[in-house]
């Protein structure tokens, strides 16, 4: 059997992991993770961790359910791959995008499947420009996003995400797609009330809007509220205001649920929760709880009809669109996360407990600001809480405590200084308890390091 160091060399010789500095592996070593259960991982020197990131963002059923091996292990028995092209198709398939057309927002009825969140931003962004040609209005081209959102590591994902880092690397954003102001209040609403800063956020929509002209804006692409970018939630002024604006311009919009959806909020949409009614949502992540890859774009009924009855061929698809493995996986996720009533248990039991816990955590003297819903949270490390003053980044003080809630046997994420929680939906009332005095430890510790 292979030892940690004979692993842990081979990983740093011939595994270049994404979205990590690999000089980092040479220095700290790698965590190397051996088996889960619930919502706890084991790495391989047998340390027990409580997984506070449902992996990324997706575990939403936790891990160790036998009876999605099972349905995977049959499928792979009776069909292991056929495509979806060409007119031809498979039962999983077919009965996934019945079940996800059920419990979608009632105005979208049809699912194009995709390997992943990120093909699915690719694949909204060629749907709604093919859209607008066959509706005779081809100049409405480009896509409005935000500064700082995540939608994926394809081209046209990072692209349509704003991440500066992305940006750099690669010579993005393609071109077509624009960014607009995040609505960070935390940090960047200055002295405005979040109310204010929600709608002034909101207004740069607007904003942009008339600066390239209507005749040429296709879509506005949003998380509901911010993932990778730091649980970026806006204030209630925000979401009211950006539909009166899609509104009166006939834009579209695409809601990137990829975290949100399946559960996440309390609802099993993100758009239910914030009271929005997208024309295309991105899904992957909780649609198989990770258990094996799998994307989608819900699509509102407007836009169905008309890539059925007028595109003629959509020239769009990947081999693994519904590949019927990924979709038996899907198919018993979605059996759990309804038999054991998830998306209701978080709305009233789990989220109200999880995010009054949480408010402990506001009083600590590192924590300038704790945001969450449902259950996704941020916990904001600050120099100054009266000051709303942040660490030198250099510091890397998230870093720490990131690496302190390790020790204390906690998965957390950073970014930069904001820490990350969003747990697999399974989460017990107890371990909801252990999470918050894991975390309360590892920021006692993260603020004695500050303190030297
Ligand atoms: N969109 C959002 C909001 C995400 O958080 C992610 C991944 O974290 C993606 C898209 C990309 O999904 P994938 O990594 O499956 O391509």
């Amino acid at each position: 059997m292979a030892t940690l160091s004979t692993l842990q060399q081979a990983d740093i010789q011939h595994f270049i992991h994404p979205f990590t500095d690999s000089k980092t592996l040479g220095e700290k070593g790698t965590r190397i993770i051996e088996r889960a259960e619930g919502v706890y991982l084991w790495d391989i020197e047998g340390r027990k961790l409580l997984d506070g990131m449902a992996g990324l963002w997706c575990v939403n059923v936790g891990y160790g359910r036998q009876s999605i091996v099972d349905a995977v292990s049959k499928q792979m028995q009776q069909l292991p791959y056929y495509n979806s092209f060409f007119q031809c198709t498979h039962p999983p398939a077919i009965e996934l995008a019945k079940t996800i057309a059920e419990l979608a927002p009632a105005h979208m009825n049809c699912v194009f499947f995709t390997g992943s969140g990120s093909e699915s931003n690719d694949t909204n962004l060629r749907m709604v420009r093919r859209y607008w040609d066959l509706k005779g209005q081809p100049t409405k081209k480009t896509i409005i996003s935000r500064d700082n959102a995540y939608h994926g590591s394809t081209v046209a994902g990072a692209s349509l995400g704003g991440m500066s880092g992305m940006h750099k690397q690669g010579d993005l954003p393609i071109p077509g797609i624009v960014h607009i102001a995040q609505p960070y209040w935390y940090g960047e609403g200055g002295d405005l009330t979040p109310e204010a800063f929600g709608l002034q956020a909101a207004q740069a929509l607007e904003a942009k809007i008339l600066e390239l002209g209507e005749e040429n804006v296709a879509a506005f692409i949003a998380e509901p509220f911010q993932g990778a970018g730091g649980v970026i939630i806006p204030p209630s002024t925000y979401w009211p205001e950006i539909k009166r604006i899609l509104a009166k311009y006939d834009v579209l919009l695409i809601l990137d649920e990829v975290i949100s959806g399946f559960g996440r909020t309390g609802c099993w949409f993100a758009a239910e929760y914030f009271d929005l009614k997208p024309d295309l949502i991105s899904i992957a992540k909780g649609m198989t709880s990770g258990y094996v890859p799998m994307g989608g774009v819900i699509i509102a009924d407007r836009i169905a009809e008309v890539i059925k009855n007028q595109c003629g061929e959509f020239t769009h698809g990947y081999t693994y669109s519904g590949h019927p493995v990924a979709a038996a996986a899907a198919l018993e996720n979605i059996r759990i996360i309804v038999q054991e009533k998830l998306v209701e248990k978080v709305a009233t039991e789990t989220a109200p407990y999880f995010q009054s816990r949480l408010q402990q955590l506001a009083e600590h003297p590192l924590v300038g600001e704790v945001r969450g819903i449902g259950l996704v949270a941020a916990i904001e490390l600050v120099k100054d809480k009266s000051l709303r003053q942040r660490f030198n980044s250099d510091i890397g003080v998230g870093t720490w405590c990131r690496d302190l809630c390790i020790e204390h046997g906690l998965v957390m994420r950073s970014v930069g200084d904001t820490m990350i929680i969003s747990p697999p939906l399974t989460i017990s009332l107890a371990q909801v308890d252990e999470l918050i005095e894991k975390a309360i430890k590892a920021l006692n510790d993260t603020y004695a390091k500050c303190m030297v």
